[in-house]
């Protein structure tokens, strides 16, 4: 973030609706000041109805670059000039930038979802992904696990409507997609030959904090060989991730999700590396997680 706020500074933020609650500015801002550049990273709220208008608007003043977050990542697609690929194949976008008279969209969910399993010593050929919730997160896990080349994932939902309309939402996803969606009964019986488990429904996050989207009995089935993974990155741990480290699994909190997804935002604006180490010290800071 710019020491001081001038007619030069250049203006990124994170457009959504709240808005209030986001660390985007923590951590964008952090690194801005880090690399000692003219810009300043801001929250913007936009109500749904207007999401037109603060586009344009958003043009109009010269907006360097925005994220977009809940309820946007999917609805901001009809106003976009271009969708990458893998936007268009996740369906939804996350982060804007604006060149040639547009708006540009990306998705930069995955890398950030991506970033901790690929920093593990594993091959994930032909393993089981079981993914816990079929929400706007769910998109990025899926494609990740995709990408990853997992040989099954397994999706679980509770609407059968959602359910359906999820899997048939891929129907245009290039490539193999190994997806199938079940609902929560099946869960015990999904659980033990899954190699990665990943929580991508809010159970558990605050005020919630005691609740685990496994019950004491589909535990059980949970090995030391299975990687937990939380999509939730406060409290840390989960009530999840405490159970699967309890069983000896390995765990993953979301927080490096999020700081990698911003990254890899930051980068695409600035066209050069960012420091990622200042954006996560500044994460921890706020979220007051002890640097272990
Ligand atoms: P979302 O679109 O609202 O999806 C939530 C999903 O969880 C839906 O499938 C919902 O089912 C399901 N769900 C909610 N409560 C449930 C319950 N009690 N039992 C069973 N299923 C339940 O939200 P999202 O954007 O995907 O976000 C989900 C979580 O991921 C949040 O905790 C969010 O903070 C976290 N997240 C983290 C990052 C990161 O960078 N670390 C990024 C994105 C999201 P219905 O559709 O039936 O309601």
């Amino acid at each position: 973030m710019s020491q001081t706020i001038t007619g030069k500074t250049r203006l990124l933020g994170v457009m959504g609706h709240p808005i209030a609650h986001s660390l985007s500015p923590v951590m964008h801002n952090a690194a801005l000041q880090q690399m000692g550049l003219d810009y300043v990273y801001v929250p913007l709220p936009v109500k749904p109805e207007d999401l037109g208008t603060a586009i344009a608007g958003f043009a109009a003043i010269g907006l360097h670059g925005l994220n977009v977050t809940i309820p946007h990542k999917q609805a901001v697609v009809p106003y976009l000039a271009s969708v990458t690929d893998l936007a268009r194949a996740v369906g939804a976008v996350n982060t804007l930038w604006y060149a040639d008279q547009g708006w540009h969209g990306t998705n930069t969910d995955v890398a950030g979802f991506l970033a901790p399993l690929q920093g593990m010593a594993r091959s994930w050929d032909g393993a089981i992904a079981l993914v816990l919730g079929n929400g706007g997160a769910a998109r990025a896990v899926v494609a990740g696990c995709a990408q990853l080349g997992f040989g099954e994932i397994w999706v679980i939902g509770r609407n059968p409507d959602k359910l359906t309309a999820f899997h048939q939402s891929w129907a245009e996803f290039p490539g193999k997609l190994p997806l199938q969606v079940f609902s929560w009964e099946k869960l015990s019986h999904l659980l033990p030959p899954a190699t990665l488990v990943v929580n991508t429904t809010p159970i558990g996050m605050a005020p919630h904090i005691d609740q685990s989207p496994l019950s004491p009995n589909e535990l059980e089935g949970l090995s030391s060989a299975t990687i937990a993974y939380d999509l939730i990155y406060t409290p840390s741990p989960t009530q999840f991730l405490h159970q699967a480290k309890a069983r000896g699994a390995e765990t993953i909190d979301g927080l490096e999700m999020l700081v990698q997804q911003g990254a890899v935002a930051l980068e695409l604006w600035l066209g050069q590396p960012v420091p990622v180490d200042t954006m996560r010290q500044s994460l921890r800071q706020r979220l007051m997680i002890k640097t272990e």
